[in-house]
């Protein structure tokens, strides 16, 4: 009777999880989405709370258990949800992810030791277990390493050890032969030896992954930590955990496609730790000088200007620049300067990272516009403000085979007759490659913080 109401309640929240995603899927709708994922989740937690209580010999002391950890897990995800800062979102993700990897190690772990069905069910359960093992574990430490390299613990440029992709290939060849050893032994040996292994191969792949290709890579390791839930599912039994580990791990994949595809980069190449990108990261060219300016000259400038491009990037997440950029295309605007902004897929740290700052400055929606929309405007652009971005407007993305980012798409800016670069000083972007941006003719360097920087310009208008 319990069993059959559970499973009824888990069909509803099953439902209510994919009305959430089709709801997260459109602006309008998000908020919506957000409250059937939140309604699925809660009829989910009470149903297992409560299954878990009816199975047990001494209800009230698994329900203790069940509460102590809700609370103690609960109150730490709710003061790092709290204090997080839009710009560390992706970093957060990234450890909630390797939470997910490490859950499904200790489920398969427990689940072995626990023993299968008698018969054809034990193969089975044991191909389980060490899937569910593997994806586990190569989630757990692939998310560290993105963590780490997000939050700049770590350098963000990739890690290039001499046959890289042999030593992944050698990783997946040994752990189907510890799989063929596992299921004729029933031993832990090659399960253990598998972890080890496995635990090395997902380090070795993210650490191959350089900085620029991180959003696909954060994507592509929630696509892994909803398989590491599906497989936690198949050892439980537990068929929410099945179908919600399913949707998690196939909307991902889904996103990592279509980020690959705007990025113009291979999906493959990408899941396979780079392969078939060989980079030189060509740090001792002499790009030339640069030009300084200060603001009261960028205001003459802009004073004079008919058309200006705004393109923000991670620096004006970063300074919180967005309300003087606001109240300065404002200024403009009642000036007669046409102002509009372009936004770069992956600019910032997370997807729409911008257009949520823009939209919370009261920036009008109509003037924000995607890369695609404003690149060919802007050889007609009088004036380009790239404020706090970097590796978005790099020519050599266009320009130059070898670089770390060549191929991916990127706001033409060098293109326009002026362009004011604010940054605080000639520090690479995340991908950690030089801008020739920076060097160019028609280019200008403004230092200091975006926000400072803005507040001086509005002063002199
Ligand atoms: P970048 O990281 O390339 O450049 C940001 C620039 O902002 C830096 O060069 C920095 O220069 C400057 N900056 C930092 N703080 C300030 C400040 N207070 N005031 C002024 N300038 C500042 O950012 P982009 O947005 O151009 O590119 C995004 C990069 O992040 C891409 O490589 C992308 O692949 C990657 N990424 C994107 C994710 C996404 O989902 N969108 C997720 C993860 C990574 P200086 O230090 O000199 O001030």
């Amino acid at each position: 009777m319990t069993r059959n109401l559970v499973q009824a309640a888990y069909i509803v929240s099953a439902v209510l999880f994919v009305l959430s995603l089709a709801g997260l899927s459109r602006h309008e709708k998000a908020k919506e989405g957000n409250a059937f994922g939140v309604t699925g989740m809660v009829i989910a937690l009470a149903a297992t709370i409560w299954l878990a209580a009816s199975q047990s010999a001494n209800a009230l002391l698994t329900l203790l258990f069940v509460v102590v950890a809700m609370a103690v897990g609960g109150s730490i995800g709710l003061w790092r949800a709290r204090v997080v800062e839009m710009t560390q979102m992706p970093e957060l993700v990234a450890m909630l992810h390797s939470f997910v990897g490490l859950a499904a190690v200790l489920v398969g772990f427990n689940s072995y030791l626990e023993g299968g069905d008698a018969g054809t069910g034990v193969t089975i359960h044991l191909v389980e277990v060490f899937l569910g093992v593997f994806i586990g574990a190569v989630t757990f430490t692939g998310s560290i390493v993105a963590f780490l390299k997000l939050g700049a613990r770590i350098r963000s440029s990739p890690l290039m050890l001499p046959a890289r992709h042999w030593l992944n290939l050698a990783a997946l060849v040994v752990s189907a032969g510890l799989l063929a050893w596992f299921v004729a032994s029933h031993s832990v040996v090659p399960l253990l030896l598998m972890t080890v292994v496995a635990l090395a191969f997902g380090w070795h792949l993210v650490a191959s992954i350089g900085g620029g290709d991180m959003p696909v890579v954060v994507s592509m390791l929630n696509s892994y930590s909803g398989w590491a839930a599906a497989a936690a599912g198949f050892m439980l039994g537990n068929d929410l955990l099945i179908v919600t580990g399913a949707l998690v791990g196939s909307s991902g994949a889904i996103l990592s496609y279509i980020m690959c595809k705007a990025m113009n980069r291979s999906f493959v190449s990408v899941i396979a730790g780079g392969f078939g990108q060989e980079v030189s990261l060509g740090e001792d060219k002499d790009y030339g000088e640069h030009r300084e300016t200060n603001a009261a000259d960028v205001a003459e400038l802009l004073r004079d200007a008919s058309s200006v491009v705004i393109t923000p990037g991670y620096g004006m997440a970063v300074a919180q620049a967005q309300y003087p950029v606001a109240e300065l295309t404002s200024q403009l605007r009642k000036k007669g300067v046409d102002v509009r902004f372009g936004i770069h897929p992956v600019a910032g740290r997370l997807p729409g990272h911008m257009n949520v700052l823009l939209a919370e400055a009261k920036v009008p929606y109509d003037i924000v516009l995607e890369m695609d929309e404003i690149n060919g405007d802007l050889p007609g652009t009088d004036v380009v403000l790239v404020i706090g971005a970097n590796d978005t407007v790099n020519p050599s993305a266009a320009e130059d085979p070898g670089s770390p980012i060549a191929g991916m798409p990127v706001l033409e800016v060098w293109k326009a007759r002026n362009v004011v670069v604010f940054k605080r000083s000639m520090a690479t972007g995340y991908a950690g490659v030089q801008n020739p941006l920076f060097f160019k003719e028609n280019s200008q360097m403004l230092f200091g913080d975006a926000k400072e920087r803005v507040e001086d310009i509005i002063k002199a208008l």
